[in-house]
């Protein structure tokens, strides 16, 4: 007889349990994925795990890592006279010369960025496309660019890559992780290869969404810990091939470069941004002098920083629920959809 979803999801916990009483030490477990996040808050999953497995969030949310400096160029930009379009998580992110949502211009906010462009053919003025995600939404800004896009579009690229914040964090030593569960919509996109050099080191799980399949790739963690193992298992494999979405990284490859970049919570990371390619710069905001000022700080008693490198938890935050919530967010963990205080608010019981 075939076994129901509720016996399926009891008998991975239950090997889970069973992994890790024979490793008898503490395991930290790190994701890279807002959705990841949403999937393990909202299905309660920490709560079925070992007490000696922990899993943490990691910079998972591409709004989250984005800059105040990054946000206040577009700001900049919007009072400037230029029309800003941008994602409505990213419109409402405070920095310490307000938000996009309470700027003095004209800011739309936008589902994609071929409005963005369709914004820029129906307009006198110059558009400015405020480019935020990572390696998933980076090739439709790619495509849009590559397509002749009108001469008043330009975009501001806050795109980053995925692979080298889970080197710097496996480098930096800040917080010590056992394994690392690789994101599945990045993986669609850029394949298993990229997580290579970090899987030398320690074992990495491509997972998908469902909670079974966020609980799959915690015990394939925990086997490959057992067997002294490091590599990369892709336990998505209806969704990612190895190779990636070769069309989709042929794009990205066009338009952009990697180069070294500050996130919010990490300090320079190399090559981990994209910028755009010289042939582009004619669309390229950064020409025409909106340039982010990365040294821009913001409010000393949000603790996204320390949220976003896996040192601390939302609740950890004073702020949390109290002088911070999703109606008036201190920090982007609160704003963003893809944010572990958003996700811990509105799915771990407010
Ligand atoms: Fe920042 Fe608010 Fe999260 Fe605290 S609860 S870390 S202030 S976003």
């Amino acid at each position: 007889m075939k076994m129901t979803r509720r016996e399926f999801v009891r008998k991975l916990v239950r090997r889970i349990h069973k992994e890790a009483e024979t490793l008898d030490r503490d395991v930290t477990i790190m994701h890279v994925c807002g959705s990841h996040e949403r999937t393990i808050v909202e299905h309660g999953l920490r709560s079925l795990l070992p007490e000696n497995v922990r899993l943490v969030c990691g910079p998972g949310c591409p709004v989250c890592v984005t800059t105040t400096g990054e946000l206040a160029a577009a700001i900049k930009a919007a009072e400037d006279g230029m029309v800003v379009c941008a994602f409505g998580d990213v419109y409402r992110v405070p920095t310490p010369v307000g938000s996009l949502s309470s700027c003095d211009g004209d800011v739309r906010v936008v589902q994609s960025v071929r409005k963005a462009e369709e914004i820029a053919e129906s307009e006198d003025r110059d558009v400015l496309y405020l480019a935020v995600g990572f390696e998933t939404t980076a090739p439709t800004t790619a495509a849009v660019l590559l397509d002749d896009p009108p001469s008043n579009f330009y975009v501001l690229s806050a795109h980053r890559l995925i692979p080298p914040a889970m080197e710097w964090l496996l480098e930096s030593g800040e917080c010590r992780l056992d394994a690392f569960i690789c994101p599945g919509h990045v993986s669609t996109i850029i394949g298993t290869g990229p997580y290579e050099s970090v899987a030398r080191e320690l074992p990495c799980v491509v997972a998908g969404f469902e909670p079974e399949d966020v609980l799959i790739a915690v015990l394939a963690c925990l086997k490959m810990l057992r067997r002294g193992r490091v590599g990369v298992t892709n336990e998505y494999l209806r969704a990612v091939e190895d190779r990636g979405n070769p069309v989709a990284k042929e794009l990205m490859e066009r338009a952009f470069e990697p180069e070294d970049r500050p996130w919010r919570g990490f300090p320079t990371i190399p090559e981990s941004a994209l910028k755009l390619r010289e042939d582009l710069a004619d669309h390229d905001a950064i020409e025409i002098g909106i340039r982010p000022d990365y040294t821009l700080g913001h409010d000393e008693s949000c603790i996204c920083d320390r949220i976003l490198r896996g040192l601390a938890e939302p609740r950890d935050c004073p702020l949390f629920g109290t002088k911070c919530t999703p109606t008036d967010p201190v920090g982007p963990c609160m704003v963003s959809e893809e944010g572990p205080c958003f996700i811990e608010y509105r799915f771990g019981g407010g």
